[in-house]
């Protein structure tokens, strides 16, 4: 059976030139970097390059560039650390974020008595730019403002300029989570002014395991983990030298491609669009996923007009992996929290959501499949309702 891969927002298959410098680098540079012999050196060494390499590659300073696990842990660094060594005592953010930074800020209010305030939406999910601003004037309390660039369900696109214009008006700090468009949108850092980013190897065709927080220069955080002194002592423990490697890589590699890359995969989701939309009447689409100008290129979420919380089971069974929020107990879906905010119960009630999420490695025949099975579960549907 032919096996199609659409769930690429959730992680993406290595490129073969990743494995390829990951393998050179285990099997030659097995030195520990904080060792001041040759062996620690050269690890040290390949260490620093591929910091330079991400650094040119988003032009910032490499001393931008810190060095983590992943997306989580650098989200989690960067709103711990503002409340924790900067004196953060008011956070704006949203109910889309992503668990790493929901469950973070609500942390912060829950136990460390930070005022969380989260901004209005309108009916596609995207953020209402009056009420942050509204928000940004109430109060003169030092204040951190944490909004993804892109919404890894729905797609949503922010405006960063926009909210940085807002954030630098009112003195408060922006933070915005990249996880999903580091190394596929041109950003630079410095020209849109944003103090913190975050980015995620494994979502770059890199490994997992490897993530970077990007800290703008003027701000002094401390250690959240403290040890060793690694990353100039603002997070301990011996480096992913491997990871780091193949993340620098990744990143080398979408950054070279991006325009290829996204000429072909915005020419995907259009052509998904298309398709759906001739193969299943009242196929519409979640958020502003299907805004090829206003979301994310590489999601589209599809809202199937009949409700089937198997659905993520019966596509698997035909070789499809595209994902369906989190599974409960029965091994039916559950409506995730992004399209919980944005639905009316009614729409839950009766639709269905399917996250398809594109990488340079698909093709139209994996959408073809794809619409192809879809258009039978949906005739199924139909004729029993
Ligand atoms: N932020 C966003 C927007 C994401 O999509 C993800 C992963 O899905 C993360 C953060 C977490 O990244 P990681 O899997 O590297 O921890």
């Amino acid at each position: 059976m032919q096996k199609v891969y659409l769930d690429n927002a959730a992680t993406t298959p290595m490129h073969p030139e990743v494995i390829d410098a990951m393998a050179d680098c285990m099997r030659n540079v097995y030195g520990n970097p904080s060792s001041t012999h040759v062996f620690g050196r050269e690890a040290k060494a390949q260490m620093e390059l591929s910091r330079k390499k991400i650094a040119e590659k988003l032009e910032v300073s490499p001393t931008e560039i810190i060095f983590t696990s992943c997306g989580t842990e650098s989200n989690n660094f960067i709103i711990r650390s503002c409340v924790e060594h900067l004196g953060v005592q008011r956070i704006i953010t949203s109910t889309l974020e992503h668990k790493c930074v929901k469950e973070t800020t609500a942390e912060m209010e829950n136990v460390r008595n930070i005022e969380v305030l989260r901004v209005g939406l309108d009916e596609w999910g995207s953020i209402d730019y009056e009420d942050l601003k509204t928000k940004l004037e109430s109060s003169d309390k030092k204040t951190l403002v944490t909004l993804m660039h892109a919404n890894n369900e729905i797609g949503n696109l922010l405006d960063v300029k926009r909210v940085q214009a807002l954030c630098e008006e009112n003195n408060a700090l922006f933070h915005t989570d990249t996880v999903q468009t580091l190394g596929h949108y041109p950003l630079n850092l410095h020209e849109l002014g944003i103090d913190f980013a975050s980015c995620s190897a494994h979502k770059l065709h890199g490994p997992k395991g490897a993530g970077f927080a990007y800290v703008k220069k003027s701000i002094q955080f401390k250690p959240q983990i403290t040890g060793g002194g690694q990353e100039r002592n603002l997070r301990s423990g011996t480096e992913n030298v491997y990871g780091i490697v193949g993340m620098a890589k990744a990143f080398e590699m979408s950054i070279n491609d991006l325009e290829a890359h996204r000429a072909h995969i915005e020419g995907l989701k259009k052509y998904t669009i298309e398709q759906l939309k001739e193969a299943i009447p009242g196929v519409s689409f979640n958020g502003l996923s299907a805004d090829l100008e206003k979301s994310l290129y590489t999601v589209l979420n599809i809202r199937l007009p009949f409700y089937n919380s198997l659905i993520g089971f019966e596509l698997e069974l035909k070789g499809i992996a595209v994902s369906q929020g989190s599974a409960c107990s029965s091994g039916a879906a559950k409506v995730s929290a992004v399209i919980e905010s944005i639905l009316t119960p009614e729409q839950i009630e009766n639709t269905t959501p399917i996250r398809v999420s594109f990488s340079c490695y698909n093709t139209r025949e994996d959408i073809d499949r794809l619409v192809s099975v879809l258009k039978q579960i949906s005739e199924k549907h139909l004729v029993s309702a």
